[in-house]
């Protein structure tokens, strides 16, 4: 059992995670356009994120800028990134992003 991570400790940890994905992701955006919002728990999660759940925008959407997760201290959202095909093929909706 290691030490309990405080809620803030815990926070910047996953944005920690969550700016090295960013990174990863900003290098395959050529192939893989899209990010899907994932809520985890949606007990945990603001109403604007389950309303976004499962849908997905192009990387370079406004939306990602003040949306990007960690968006807040409780919401445990990740983001799943996609190609075009794959979001045609899992049926997953692209919303406002084709501009
Ligand atoms: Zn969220």
């Amino acid at each position: 059992m290691g030490k309990r991570l405080s809620e803030e400790e815990n926070y910047q940890l996953r944005k920690k995670h969550s700016d090295e994905q960013r990174k990863r992701i900003m290098l395959s955006v050529d192939t893989f356009p899209y990010l899907m919002l994932d809520v985890a728990d949606p007990r945990r999660a603001k109403p604007e994120c389950c309303a976004m759940d499962g849908k997905a925008l192009r990387y370079d959407h406004p939306y990602w800028t003040d949306h990007y997760p960690p968006c807040t201290k409780t919401c445990l959202c990740g983001v799943i990134q996609y190609s075009e095909k794959m979001l045609l093929k899992h049926g997953i909706p692209i919303v406002d992003g084709g501009n």
